[in-house]
Parts: C-alpha cells; sequence; structure tokens
C-alpha cells in the first residue's frame, strides 16, 4: 500500500512513513465499507432513475468528503483546511470518483457537507430492455 500511494502521489513520505500508511491505507479502508463507497457506485451505475442535480455552494474544504478524514491522500492544514496530494492527477480524473463528487443530495447528506446543497434539475429514467 505504501509503494502504491507513492506511485500514484509522487511522494517518497508514503514508503518513509510505512508504518504510518500502512496504518492511515486501514483506516480508509474501514471507512470505505463504512461509507459503502463501492457498494453506492454499484447501484448508481445499475440504478435507472438518473436525476440530474445542481449544486450550489462553496466547499469550505472541511476534508468530511474525504471518507470521513481518513483517505490516505487527504493533508490537512494547521488550519484545518483540506488538500488532495493526487488533486488533478490522472489518478483524480480517471481512477477515483472524488472528481464527481457530488452528484446528487444523498452524496451531501452522507458526508454531512455542511456548506452545498443539491436540489434536483431534471429526472431522466434510462429504459432497461431485456435481452431476449
Ligand atoms: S464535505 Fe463539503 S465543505 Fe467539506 S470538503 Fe467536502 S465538499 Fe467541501
Ligand atoms: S479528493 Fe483526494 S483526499 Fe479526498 S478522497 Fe479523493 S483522493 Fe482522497
Amino acid at each position: 500500500m505504501p509503494f502504491g500511494a507513492w506511485l500514484i502521489s509522487g511522494r517518497a513520505q508514503y514508503v518513509r512513513d510505512y508504518r504510518a500508511t500502512v496504518r492511515q491505507c486501514l483506516r480508509m479502508l474501514r471507512g470505505m465499507a463504512r461509507m459503502r463507497i463501492v457498494a453506492r457506485n454499484i447501484e448508481r451505475v445499475m440504478q435507472r432513475d438518473r436525476t440530474e442535480y445542481s449544486v450550489e455552494g462553496a466547499c469550505t474544504h472541511c476534508g468530511r468528503c474525504c471518507i470521513e478524514h481518513t483517505c490516505v491522500f487527504l493533508d490537512m492544514s494547521a488550519t484545518g483546511q483540506s488538500s488532495c496530494a493526487v488533486y488533478g492527477s490522472r489518478f483524480f480524473r480517471y481512477g477515483l470518483t472524488c472528481g464527481e463528487y457530488p452528484l446528487n443530495a444523498e452524496d451531501l447528506a452522507i458526508y454531512k457537507c455542511p456548506s452545498l446543497r443539491a436540489t434536483p434539475l431534471k429526472s431522466r429514467v434510462i429504459a432497461i430492455v431485456p435481452v431476449r
């Protein structure tokens, strides 16, 4: 895990602080299980109701949506502002769902986001036709 984090972020500190990185990765995996991240993404792909949302407000960088502060790539400044060690990278764009967050009101509710709100725009129901 520390080598993976190093390769993805380019930060050698993940390998230097090997044990701390392993502990943080385990906290992150527990957080992912608690927040049902994989299951919710599968449900999102499978669901028929694709309501689109308008998201308003300004992120205050509290870090809650980074798996409740457990993501191994999360940095918190001395003043409590979150930043992401892989923000804007190819991994961030294509390997994670972070770049899409928040997609809907449920995302904001799950992380108890204090700053943004999502309003449904329109409902788009995808018809699934059984293959014969
Ligand atoms: S929970 Fe909301 S305010 Fe906090 S970092 Fe995430 S988007 Fe920003
Ligand atoms: S935005 Fe960065 S720090 Fe936050 S969950 Fe995604 S990868 Fe982790």
